[in-house]
């Protein structure tokens, strides 16, 4: 075994189903009795009403106005509705936007957090949040914003419609295939990485054909929670990186860019980082990992393209140019010329050989 470093991170995981209905106990536990709760629209009449009836009249207030990115204006509007309610803590149901809503908000006002995810993204199990202003996003790490609890219920995954499945599912396998090749990399993570992909791999297909197979749908909250702890554990780097310049500056989609991205960024990589990728591949059950990841998106209605969600050919070399004007570290030297042509296979949907 080789030499490493490792700082696991510190919460409380509730998994299962039904786990939802342990929501004032879970507000108990951390020793607190005024929530401010937030969801988003696509919950507020089912899910949302049920946190809400269930914490009763503890509710020091409720917001349903997180967006993609945390935009900052969002976050100081919803603060000053959280300073009127004076809560004890923050309680958070929805994607990875909602996640962030709260995640600002503990940033901002030190009250621990319980999120209750509904995809895949990973965001909960991080101390990592990425905040938009004037049009710039920018990530900090700080364990202010890492959630005290993660309510995992698999009953709220179970109406998530295929698309959204897949493509949030790939975003949480990017955070383990980057992990396995972190240079901060260690043996707790990588095993957590290959468990995660392993597992969203098997779940997808099965939740394409059925999306309210309970197996698969545990299969796969158990994967994005694995993913997303490599996310928080080690450095993530050129998908990543890509993946913050094209939603950044383009206003990409994000699950859908990470979903285009991942093949082309693993099999670029795949030629320093041999024993990373083949790790990958070997998780996904395939020869080569970048393949593997573009032949599992495609035969599952993912897009493979930039082009399809929205990216313009003309903007290439910008964004080329964008991703590599600051120095970061990835396996494989990063330039300009290299990454413009990887953006190109993307862009038109190249399917890797590696
Ligand atoms: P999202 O939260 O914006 O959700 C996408 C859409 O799906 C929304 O309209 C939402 O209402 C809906 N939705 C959510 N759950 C659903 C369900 N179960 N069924 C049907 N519809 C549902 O998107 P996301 O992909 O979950 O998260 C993306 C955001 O998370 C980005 O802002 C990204 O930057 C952030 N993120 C942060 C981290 C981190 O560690 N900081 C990690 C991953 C993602």
């Amino acid at each position: 075994m080789e030499a490493f470093d490792y700082t696991p991170l510190q919460g409380r995981v509730v998994f299962g189903q039904g786990t939802l209905a342990r929501i004032a106990d879970e507000v108990q536990l951390l020793g607190c009795r005024r929530p401010f709760v937030m969801s988003d629209a696509h919950h507020v009449e089912g899910a949302a009403a049920r946190v809400l009836q269930l914490l009763g009249d503890q509710v020091a207030g409720f917001s349903t106005e997180a967006a993609m990115h945390t935009p900052v204006d969002v976050t100081e509007r919803v603060l000053e509705r959280v300073h009127a309610g004076a809560p004890d803590c923050l309680v958070s149901l929805g994607g990875g936007s909602t996640t962030g809503l709260s995640k600002a908000l503990a940033l901002r006002t030190g009250l621990p957090q319980i999120v209750i995810p509904t995809t895949y993204a990973g965001s909960e199990a991080t101390p990592i949040l990425g905040q938009t202003e004037q049009g710039r996003k920018t990530t900090l790490r700080s364990p202010r914003v890492l959630p005290r609890t993660i309510v995992y219920d698999i009953d709220l995954t179970l109406g998530m419609p295929v698309h959204l499945s897949v493509v949030s599912g790939m975003n949480a396998m990017a955070h383990a295939v980057e992990a396995l090749y972190a240079r901060d990399g260690n043996p707790i993570t990588s095993m957590l990485a290959e468990q995660g992909i392993a597992a969203l791999a098997r779940a997808l297909p099965v939740i394409a054909a059925d999306t309210r197979n309970a197996g698969a749908r545990s299969d796969a909250l158990f994967g994005a929670w694995a993913c997303g702890n490599c996310l928080g554990t080690v450095g993530m780097a050129l998908h990543h990186k890509l993946c913050h310049t094209l939603g950044g500056s383009f206003d990409l989609p994000h699950a859908e860019t990470h979903t285009v991205i991942l093949p082309q960024v693993a099999a670029f990589n795949a030629v320093s980082a041999p024993q990373a990728l083949q790790r990958v591949a070997r998780a996904l059950g395939v020869d080569k990992a970048g393949a593997g990841l573009f032949d599992l998106a495609e035969s599952l209605g993912a897009p493979t393209t930039l082009k399809a969600i929205g990216m313009s050919e003309s903007d290439l070399d910008k964004a080329a140019e964008i991703a590599t004007s600051a120095p970061y570290w990835n396996p494989r030297a990063v330039d300009k010329g290299a990454i413009r042509t990887l953006l190109d296979d993307a862009y038109h949907g190249r399917r890797p050989r590696n």
